[in-house]
């Protein structure tokens, strides 16, 4: 990292950029990244870090692709920008529409092209209620969503998303957002109950929730298959199952926000598979164009896509959609990521990377002293940090730390990323090898070590 010297980016960082997801009086020293190579990125003094959570769980393929480069440059060659209003399409936004449709892991027909996870969930959240308007269910607009889920920063997911840091002073969440408990068994299961049971208890939650709602007002509910940001939440087993059950039950519609699980984050294509959600709807951004261009897509199933068309035409026209809908140069980028996956077999190299991930996570730190869980799937892991095991009692939030592992990682070149409760995240690019996790791990044990011992 650079000390802030006068005219240095990062004295310039400071003076002129207004960061996200940061406390501007802390005086925190800004990192600059000057470039990439494979699962790894470099400050301005040349050292290398891996970058163990893929940027924003988004860098699937690392930091230096050629083949997703020549893709960006051939197409703004070819055609640099069109729109796709008034029924102006091209070749990149069509052929990334009809691949994604094939797919999408429950039927879909139609996808809405967007540029950030945000957009695409805030545009569904803008389809769900124009569905129930051309249905004449004006009534018909609550959208339930769990605590600590993410699901983007605009007003409206803004108020979807769980988290307090994203309402606080915002004035959010707005009218019409409801939100049921995290599903994480590990700290609201209790005492001497099974995580099927749990699950049941979870279900019976949203159950009573619609009903004292009233049904006839609860739209739709989203989830991650795996909640990432909220501190990667693994959902008990027979959990989707039941819940899915109450939502059929009163007709209320299954959002999946794939945008961190899509594309062999959890060891499957879609985290969907792994969780056995069948969707109404799916989002999914991020490992779409492997994070090389903004880029995110709304899949839409039939029923939905009817009734909005209906809509649509009694109206006279579709009056949503952004000036980069379907831009054709992230939608080549896109294109050539999803051929990448399949020319080079990332999936199912992932899930393999990912089952020995999991299992040395196990293996190398579940049993020390200050950890107290450790969950995920596929290439997506949580550690959580607990000052009392038995107790599974979480440090006070002022003592930092997992923040302070964060940063004793990072010292040693490796970035992470702390969550709610000290949980500390992993989401490498799926290109990562297993030598490359093993660092990792190194890197995370000797901070551990490190810092229990300043306990002591
Ligand atoms: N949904 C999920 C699950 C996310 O993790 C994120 C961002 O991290 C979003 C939506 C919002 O995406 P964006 O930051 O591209 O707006």
């Amino acid at each position: 990292m650079t000390a802030s010297i006068p005219n240095s980016t990062a004295a310039r960082d400071k003076a002129f950029a207004l960061h996200p997801f940061v406390d501007p009086l802390a005086n925190v020293e800004p990192f600059v990244v000057t470039r990439g190579k494979g699962v790894r990125i470099f400050d301005e003094e040349g050292r290398s870090y891996i970058d163990a959570v893929a940027g924003l769980w988004c860098a699937s393929l690392g930091f230096d692709n050629e083949r997703l480069a020549r893709a960006a440059y051939e197409q703004m060659r070819k055609l640099p920008f069109y729109h796709a209003f008034t029924g102006k399409t091209n070749q990149p936004l069509v052929d990334l529409s009809e691949r994604l449709v094939q797919l999408a892991p429950s039927p879909m027909s139609k996808v809405f092209l967007a540029n950030s996870g945000s957009e695409a969930n805030d545009t569904v959240i803008k389809l769900v209620w124009y569905y129930n308007n051309a249905l004449k269910r004006p009534q018909k607009k609550k959208i339930i969503s769990r605590m600590r889920g993410y699901h983007g920063i605009t007003l409206a997911t803004a108020s979807v998303t769980g988290q307090v840091i994203n309402h606080t002073s915002f004035d959010v969440p707005l009218a019409r957002f409801l939100h049921v408990q995290t599903p994480l068994f590990y700290h609201n299961g209790l005492p001497g109950e099974s995580e099927e049971d749990y699950a049941s208890r979870c279900a019976k939650e949203l159950d009573d929730l619609i009903v004292a709602e009233g049904p006839e007002t609860v739209a739709a509910m989203f989830m991650e298959p795996i909640m990432g940001g909220g501190g990667v939440v693994v959902p008990p087993r027979t959990y989707y199952e039941k819940i899915q059950a109450v939502l059929r039950r009163h007709d209320v519609l299954v959002v999946a926000d794939e945008v961190i699980c899509g594309f062999g984050r959890t060891g499957a294509y879609w985290g969907c598979q792994t969780m056995g959600i069948e969707p109404d709807i799916l989002i999914c951004a991020k490992a779409l164009s492997a994070a090389f261009l903004p880029i995110s897509a709304v899949l839409i199933g039939k029923t939905i896509v009817d009734a909005v068309a209906e809509e649509t035409h009694a109206i006279g026209t579709f009056g949503h959609g952004f000036t980069y809908s379907g831009h054709p140069v992230p939608a080549a980028v896109a294109l050539e990521t999803l051929k990448i996956y399949d020319e080079e077999n990332i999936i199912s190299r992932a899930a393999e990377t990912g089952q020995f991930l999991q299992a040395e996570l196990k293996r190398r730190l579940a049993g020390h002293p200050l950890v107290g869980d450790v969950r995920g799937a596929g290439l997506i892991a949580g550690v959580e940090i607990v000052a009392d095991k038995a107790e599974r009692r979480n440090f006070a939030v002022t003592d930092k730390i997992g923040p302070t592992l964060v940063r004793l990682c990072e010292a040693n070149g490796v970035i992470l990323r702390s969550c709610p409760n000290d949980t500390i995240a992993l989401s490498p690019p799926l290109i990562i090898s297993r030598a490359e996790i093993t660092e990792i791990i190194d890197k995370m044990e000797a901070g551990l070590d490190l810092i229990h011992s300043t306990l002591r």
